[in-house]
């Protein structure tokens, strides 16, 4: 008699569906490979999103000194 094991799931952050949380899911708390790196490249994003939302102060061609008469 073969005793059936409780599949453990829980939700995956990234589209909240049923993700198996067991070792045979390298991915997991995610449920495949797919949700795990779109979960990765919006952290990473948030993360070079940072310096390039922040204009930069001095713009080389807004300097009046750089302007000859
Ligand atoms: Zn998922």
């Amino acid at each position: 008699m073969t005793t059936a094991t409780p599949v453990r799931t829980v939700v995956c952050p990234t589209c909240g569906g049923p993700s198996l949380y067991a070792p045979e899911n390298r991915w997991r708390p995610f449920c495949s490979e797919r949700c795990r790196q779109i979960d990765l490249g919006a952290w990473a994003s948030e993360e070079f999103r940072m310096p390039t939302e922040a204009p930069p102060d001095d713009a080389p061609y807004g300097d009046p000194r750089t302007q000859e008469s």
